[in-house]
């Protein structure tokens, strides 16, 4: 217990941490990079195939974002900065695919699962597929 209380408030700072508010933005921005990964795992082994959930995406631009403003405003360390400055692109792209893929997905007037466009009949409960609207 003792050893556990000095490990988190190590030389009198939480975690041995001289916290402000520049650490806690590079903090979160690290937190929610590792956590990615534990959701695309988690995933994965909930569906026992490689699964990449849009939270993945959303954890990995919320994270990159950070890290990156953490480079630019506190550390203006030119290799942390290069680090994070395009990495975002790819994450913000695949949200906006998931997007748009989303929307085209028509949910079922029997049972409100979504269903695929190319879907003829519900993959859930075996009703016929809404109309495309607009068609
Ligand atoms: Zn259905």
């Amino acid at each position: 217990m003792e050893l556990l209380q000095h490990w988190l408030w190590y030389q009198g700072h939480f975690l041995g941490i001289e916290w402000h508010v520049w650490k806690v933005v590079g903090w979160t921005g690290n937190l929610a990079f590792t956590a990615r990964f534990l959701v695309q795992w988690y995933a994965t082994e909930r569906r026992r195939e490689v699964v990449v959930p849009v939270a993945f995406w959303w954890l990995s631009i919320t994270g990159s974002w950070l890290l990156l403003a953490y480079a630019v405003v506190h550390k203006r360390d030119s290799v942390f900065i290069f680090a994070n400055l395009f990495n975002w692109i790819p994450y913000l792209r695949n949200l906006i695919i998931q997007r748009r893929h989303e929307r085209t997905h028509r949910e079922c007037p029997s049972c409100s699962r979504t269903n695929p466009p190319q879907a003829r009949f519900c993959m859930n409960c075996g009703s016929p597929a809404a109309p495309v609207s607009g068609s």
